[in-house]
């Protein structure tokens, strides 16, 4: 007896045009967002049925006469399965019509910068990414693309656009002191100018932040980060809706060949199926958390922008989903630097580690580590004292993390007090 393996219908061979043959998947508007975190951009297998993608990790794909491709594939740099659906599912959740993967999220941005003419001018946030600084000041200068640093306040200051203006750069939140930007207000400006605004939205994830929302030309994440979430891929991506920017990017895209691998790309659209879950137990948890920290005679200060006492709270109720404030918060020790050292040393249930959005949580110390290359003065301008800690809470049970606080506070800061 033989059982079929799979329904006949979805036997017919990929060709030019009709890659996706199969039941659509819900992944439009009208459904919610932990639908279409779920399946958008998972097709069932044309071949087999299956459920969930395999891996294509062929780099080549046959061709049936010269330059007549069998399927939609050609070579794996140009496009791969798992990459595509991997981009359909990113541009869901985004609210945008085209995604775009790289190997990394700086690679994401240094391909936006390649795309800019020789002579351009950027304008960016001060306390940026470390490595995103790194570029615009060591890499985008030698391509004569120059950049203008600026407080998030005066960020939507016309003042600062020049004549050459082609881009500006936003995070929001900063990163490690939970700045806002209202981004409307920057891109109303800046769309008077014809300016291109970009958005690094890795610290909300598309769960809390959809920037394109408000205006903003392109949305990108350090994929590595909350959308991945898992902390065991590295990757970027870049959202938008402009056709002229997908020709644009899919052109240096294939150009740079800055691309991630199959793998990497179906590891992260497996964890971006449960981003809603998890984006939800991590701001829960930080809010408990950056609670326990503020009422706490040991902490001089805490940034998160989920707590009333933030002063942008009115940004983040506008422009986050439910006034969320997310999974990342940073507090001032009392104890100076080491105090902040031995807290680090001294929690249990956080991991002391760089990087952030995974289901671990985790603590750094920026002054030493993710922003130990920015002179102290300006650092501190921007609020990166020495005795700041940036925590990135995961997603275990809240009482044993706030538990965990709570113990290595006291151990670290009595000591000092003591002495
Ligand atoms: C980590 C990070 C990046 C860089 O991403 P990589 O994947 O490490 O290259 C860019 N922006 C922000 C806000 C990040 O946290």
């Amino acid at each position: 007896m033989s059982i079929p393996l799979v329904n006949p219908q979805l036997l017919k061979p990929l060709t030019h045009g009709d890659a996706v043959e199969t039941p659509p998947r819900p992944a439009s508007p009208e459904h919610r967002f932990g639908t279409r975190a779920v399946h958008s951009g998972s097709h069932i297998d044309p071949n087999t049925g299956a459920v969930i993608a395999p891996i294509s990790l062929s780099t080549t794909f046959a061709q049936s006469s010269v330059g007549k491709p069998i399927g939609i594939y050609e070579y794996t740099r140009s496009a791969n399965p798992n990459r595509d659906h991997f981009e359909e599912a990113v541009a869901a959740l985004e609210h945008a019509r085209y995604a775009l993967a790289f190997s990394s999220g700086s690679a994401t941005t240094a391909t936006i910068l390649q795309s800019l003419a020789a002579g351009s001018h950027v304008v960016s946030v001060s306390d940026v990414y470390g490595g995103t600084h790194r570029y615009f000041t060591k890499v985008a200068a030698a391509h004569g693309v120059n950049v203008t640093f600026t407080p998030t306040l005066e960020i939507g200051n016309e003042a600062i656009i020049k004549p050459d203006t082609k881009l500006i750069w936003i995070e929001s939140p900063t990163n490690p002191t939970l700045s806002l930007v209202d981004i409307r207000e920057v891109t109303t400006i800046a769309h008077r100018h014809g300016i291109l605004v970009v958005v690094d939205n890795t610290f909300m994830s598309p769960y809390i932040q959809n920037p394109l929302d408000y205006g903003a030309d392109i949305v990108v994440h350090s994929v590595t980060k909350y959308i991945n979430g898992h902390s065991d891929v590295l990757m970027g991506v870049a959202a938008f809706n402009s056709p002229e920017l997908k020709d644009r990017l899919t052109f240096l895209q294939n150009a740079i060949g800055a691309v991630p691998s199959p793998f990497d790309c179906w590891l992260a659209h497996r964890g971006m199926k449960t981003l809603h879950l998890r984006a939800r137990e991590a701001n829960k948890n930080a809010s408990a958390v950056a609670k326990v920290l503020e009422s706490s005679s040991l902490v001089k200060s805490v940034n998160y922008p989920g707590l009333d006492s933030h002063p942008q709270r009115a940004i983040a109720q506008k422009q986050h989903r439910d006034g969320m404030g997310g999974g990342m918060l940073s507090f001032r020790i009392h104890g100076g630097h080491a105090a902040a050292e031995r807290f680090c040393q001294n929690v249990r249930v956080f991991v002391l580690a760089e990087s952030l959005g995974g289901i671990e949580s985790l603590c750094e110390v920026p002054s030493s580590m993710t922003h130990a290359g920015i002179p102290k003065e300006q650092r501190e301008a921007v609020g990166v004292f020495d005795d700041l800690i940036r925590l990135s809470c995961g997603i275990e049970d809240v009482d044993d993390l706030t538990a965990d606080i709570l113990q290595a506070l006291e151990k670290s800061v009595a000591p000092a007090n003591g002495a």
